[in-house]
């Protein structure tokens, strides 16, 4: 059933004006502070500064020295797995393979991330380097019927992040970030130092250390928000449709988003809902706003539209 707009779309986008100009400041304040607690732990404490240093270490070991155990399911492996399962779900996770052998066609097969198909997962899938594995919601595939687009967009989402190198780019981040805030803290320190004053000497140093910080906080994400970007274009460029990854945000909204769900039942229509819910949670440290994303995603749409076009006009 169509659902007819009951508030006047001038109403919806002067609210959302007006919520985005009062959370503006807070969400800014809040991206630049986010782990700086946790920043300023590891400046006071040394001990916490090694723990995070080998913590990046370790996510930089590859997966075979890290003894982790082979957690792949190929189809073959999940075959022998597939015990519980009635022939419906057995059918649905076929066509998920089939799906996922599709999208990495083109993919060396030494750099094909494994899957792991998981009941439990709080999210619809996630990406992870060390291992070089894609973690999938079994749930996800089990709402929808077999070869459903919303699965197609979500995984070579997935892939995404796995052919640009995202992982690489954080954890040269995450260097890079440790090293500016000791080198900076040290450095104001020793400015500090010429007053006489340990006293002087010290805030100095934590001051330098808390700007540094709260740049470099701001640039991660920035960062991370990027890398979103690249992996939603990678799935547009898959899927050569926009309208899957529609779908996958409002399926998502109106799952975990209570807002949403809200607004919705105030008489908004999806999108409405969908924007006002966004200006109000606006984009969080690691991922913009699923508005943002579908805006994103109709330029890409449009400038892909383009190029096949320029290329029909040229041949
Ligand atoms: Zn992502």
């Amino acid at each position: 059933m169509e659902k007819v707009a009951v508030y006047s779309e001038s109403q919806v986008a002067e609210l959302e004006e007006q919520i985005e100009a009062e959370v503006k400041y807070a969400r800014l304040l809040d991206i630049c502070l986010t782990g700086i607690l946790k920043d300023a732990l590891f400046a006071l404490i040394p001990p916490c500064c090694v723990l995070e240093i080998s913590d990046i270490l370790f996510s930089a070991l590859p997966v075979t020295i890290k003894g982790v155990p082979p957690l792949h399911l190929a189809r073959e492996v999940f075959i022998e797995n597939v015990g519980t399962l009635s022939n419906e779900q057995i059918k649905k996770r076929h066509a998920f393979f089939d799906v996922y052998e599709e999208l990495v066609a083109d993919i060396p097969t030494t750099d094909r991330p494994l899957i792991i198909l998981d009941e439990d997962l709080e999210e619809s899938a996630f990406y992870f380097k060390p291992a070089n594995l894609i973690a999938f919601s079994s749930q996800l595939i089990d709402e929808f019927e077999p070869g459903d687009e919303i699965i197609k967009c979500i995984l070579a989402h997935e892939l995404g992040h796995s052919v640009k190198g995202h992982f690489n780019q954080n954890l040269v981040h995450r260097i890079s970030k440790l090293a500016s805030i000791a080198l900076m803290s040290t450095a104001g320190m020793g400015l500090g130092m010429v007053s006489g004053n340990p006293l002087v000497a010290l805030s100095t140093g934590v001051l330098a250390g808390v700007v540094v910080a709260i740049e470099m906080n701001y640039r991660g994400h920035l960062l991370s928000n990027q890398a979103e970007y690249e992996a939603d274009e990678y799935s547009i460029q898959t899927l050569k449709s926009v309208s899957a990854m529609k779908r996958v945000f409002t399926y998502s909204m109106e799952k975990y988003n209570p807002s949403y769900r809200y607004l919705i039942e105030k008489g908004f229509t999806e999108e409405q809902a969908m924007r006002l819910t966004c200006a109000y949670e606006g984009d969080s440290y690691t991922h913009p706003s699923e508005w943002h994303r579908i805006q994103r995603a109709e330029k890409v749409v449009a400038s892909l539209n383009d190029r096949e076009i320029v290329q029909l006009e040229a041949a």
